[in-house]
């Protein structure tokens, strides 16, 4: 009792502390009325949108209006905690509560594919897993597009703009859990190591001395060093608290008047301005609606527009504004503007398979599951973390991971390079099937994710429809590729050697669930893999860079190719996955972007205003230029209808 009085008390403190911290964000699109235009108008405030936003408003000169579909995280209490990053998504009011469409590579199966709709995008909502990419995927992204600036040579020096590594909360040497040269400690983004240290940790590493096969990995944050081995997770937290673009980005911008965000409305598409003396294809008009049946609002930039809207969002609006594959087009009715057959495709995705063993009774309390069961045990853990920033929710959900990979026996390695990993393997002290709060009703359980980090199968973003409310087809034909099947294979492999090290004969009392104990041979492990397998939640590589003039949707630039004034800066532009967690890729890959575009600043003036349309906000909703038929209803939920504490269908934790 005295414990929720304690935690309501702090939740209404707590909510006055980010309610001051807020700066200029709008939900009505009529208070941009009268306001001069924007240079640059971002479409999505989410991982790579904030921070092209922060730097390019570090000139005072330079307006920018992001525009975001989702709504702040104000009142939601679980957002900045980090334990509870995957309860945040799916099914709830933050996320765009995507699914798949049948994998024919998995059964057949349909399932969730989360994907963050909230200022600062899925970097909101995500897991934290904080690395850079290895200098090898950073080089390949160079090769592919003969632009030495992409190498990891020239990416470094992001780092130190990006990151900020701050010192675990419990205050414990860190010496040997990380390589101080590998890091930035004065960038925007705070990560750091686990603060606390949990009953299967000291297992994790006893392994490591027993099972010559693993061996230990000072640091895995990838960069120069390569991540293969088993080492500490860092996440990105700072004292306990999650550490988003938003956070990160957006509220060190947000006193800056010539920064507005616009929440709460869903560009449907972009519409051409006009044609260049070369013949380029002029986009620099932005369409948006405040909800299904709203009619479209139309602003320009006069400057750029910048697509920021994410590997699903990016093709999706693309394709909607008559830019994507003709005849997928024409099929829609969609007056086809430029004919590219990349937009969409080309979609790269890590698998993840949640590997789940029973605990043995006696140590079954040793594991988070009873925990996270029981509502008065997790009010407890939340006002540790409110009033003290202890216990166990300053952490991330696992402490340990590794990388690793397989013979390739004569086959093309589809790793960027020997240093790469072509899987990941997660220890996690509790039950994690899916996304989710699901767990059996007793029990303790350890779970070791594997997932696969080089993928060679490649899927598509395709929309279904006119109607911009309507979900794309996400297809990613996971495990379609021979070497994507053989390489989960090994990784199940791997996990059974390192379960059978003498540091777990006293904790698991055996493997969760048919298929797992029967995965004994090729066959039986393949079926396993196929059943279990789920989406690790890094698609990329749908608006792919290229190298100029061949296939790709952008150049090394970041230009949509055919098109003038049009930028993309996301995970869609990654032209292969990079090998290691997505979201330091995006932050680096931003960071340049941004250095990019105020290079692009000083060589040109802004546009002329023969391609401008000068935007005509008046204080009404119902005075925005009608520019197209009302959108029709959609299946989404309304918008607007955010905050408050996460209401999820169960009401036990993940
Ligand atoms: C549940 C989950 C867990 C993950 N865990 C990790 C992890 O632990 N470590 C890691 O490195 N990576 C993780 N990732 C992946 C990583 O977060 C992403 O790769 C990265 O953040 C993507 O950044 P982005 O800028 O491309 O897109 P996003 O961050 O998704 O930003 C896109 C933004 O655009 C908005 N938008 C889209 N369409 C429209 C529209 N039509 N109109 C207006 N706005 C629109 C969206 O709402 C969103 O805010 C995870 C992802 C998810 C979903």
């Amino acid at each position: 009792m005295q414990s929720t009085a304690i935690l309501l008390v702090s939740v209404v403190f707590y909510l006055g502390i980010i309610q001051l911290a807020l700066g200029v964000i709008i939900t009505d699109p009529s208070q941009i009325a009268g306001t001069s235009p924007f240079d640059y108008i971002i479409v999505g405030g989410g991982t790579a949108g904030f921070v092209v936003a922060n730097r390019l408003t570090e000139n005072s000169t330079i307006r920018v209006l992001v525009l975001e579909a989702g709504i702040g995280d104000e009142g939601v209490l679980e957002m900045p905690i980090p334990f509870m990053g995957p309860i945040l998504t799916p099914e709830t009011q933050f996320g765009w509560n995507y699914t798949v469409a049948p994998q024919i590579g998995l059964d057949n199966r349909v399932f969730s594919y989360p994907r963050g709709r909230v200022l600062g995008g899925c970097s909101a909502v995500n897991y934290l897993i904080h690395q850079f990419g290895t200098d090898e995927d950073w080089n390949r992204i160079a090769n592919l597009t003969s632009d030495p600036n992409w190498s990891w040579t020239n990416m470094k020096q992001y780092v130190q703009k990006y990151e900020n590594l701050v010192p675990p909360l419990d205050g414990h040497n860190t010496t040997g859990q990380f390589i101080p040269s590998l890091h930035g400690f004065s960038g925007m983004v705070a990560a750091s190591l686990p603060a606390l240290n949990v009953t299967i940790d000291s297992r994790v590493m006893a392994t490591l001395g027993q099972q010559s096969e693993f061996k230990y990995n000072e640091d895995t944050v990838g960069g120069d060093q390569s991540p293969l081995g088993i080492g500490f997770i860092q996440s990105s937290t700072g004292g306990g608290v999650r550490s988003s673009s938003y956070t990160a980005y957006y509220l060190t911008a947000a006193t800056r008047p010539n920064l507005v965000v616009l929440t709460s409305v869903m560009v449907t598409n972009i519409v051409q301005t006009g044609t260049t003396s070369a013949g380029l294809k002029a986009f620099r008009s932005v369409q948006f609606v405040q909800g299904p049946g709203f009619p479209p609002i139309t602003i320009n930039a006069t400057r750029e527009v910048i697509l920021s809207a994410g590997s699903i969002g990016t093709p999706k609006i693309l394709q909607l504004s008559g830019i994507g594959n003709a005849a997928d087009l024409k099929k829609l009715n969609i007056p086809v503007l430029i004919n590219n057959t990349d937009v969409g495709n080309n979609l790269f995705d890590h698998t993840l398979l949640p590997n789940i063993f029973v605990v043995k009774d006696a140590n079954a309390n040793n594991t988070f599951d009873n925990l996270l069961r029981d509502p008065n045990q997790i009010s407890i853990q939340t006002s540790d973390w409110l009033i003290n920033k202890t216990g166990l929710f300053v952490n991330n959900i696992a402490n340990n991971f590794g990388f690793a990979r397989i013979a390739l026996n004569g086959s093309a390695d589809p790793a960027p390079g020997p240093k790469s990993p072509h899987y990941e393997m997660i220890f996690a002290n509790l039950f994690f099937q899916n996304p989710g709060p699901f767990r059996p009703a007793t029990g303790g359980y350890f779970t070791i994710g594997t997932m696969l980090t080089s993928p060679v199968s490649t899927g598509t973003v395709k929309i279904s429809s006119t109607n911009p409310f309507d979900p794309p087809i996400i297809d990613p034909r996971y495990l379609t590729n021979q070497f994507d099947i053989i390489a989960m294979r090994e990784s199940v492999r791997a996990i059974l050697r390192f379960t059978a090290a003498p540091a777990w004969s006293d904790w698991i009392a055996g493997r969760f669930g048919q298929a797992f104990q029967n995965a004994t041979d090729d066959a039986s492990i393949d079926a396993y893999v196929r059943n279990l397998t789920i989406s690790d939640m890094h698609p990329v590589g749908t608006a792919s860079m290229s190298i100029a003039g061949t296939s790709g949707v952008v150049d090394s630039n970041l230009l949509v190719k055919g098109a003038d004034g049009l930028r993309i800066v996301d995970a869609s532009v990654f032209p292969r996955s990079p090998s290691l967690h997505s979201q330091g890729p995006v932050y680096l890959l931003a960071e340049r972007a941004a250095d990019i575009i105020k290079a692009a600043q000083r060589s040109t003036t802004s546009s002329t205003t023969s391609l401008s349309i000068t935007p005509t906000v008046t204080s009404s909703k119902t005075s925005f230029p009608v520019t197209s038929t009302p959108a029709s209803p959609g299946t989404v939920p309304e918008f607007g209808q955010c905050g408050g504490i996460v209401s999820h269908p169960s009401t036990v934790l993940f």
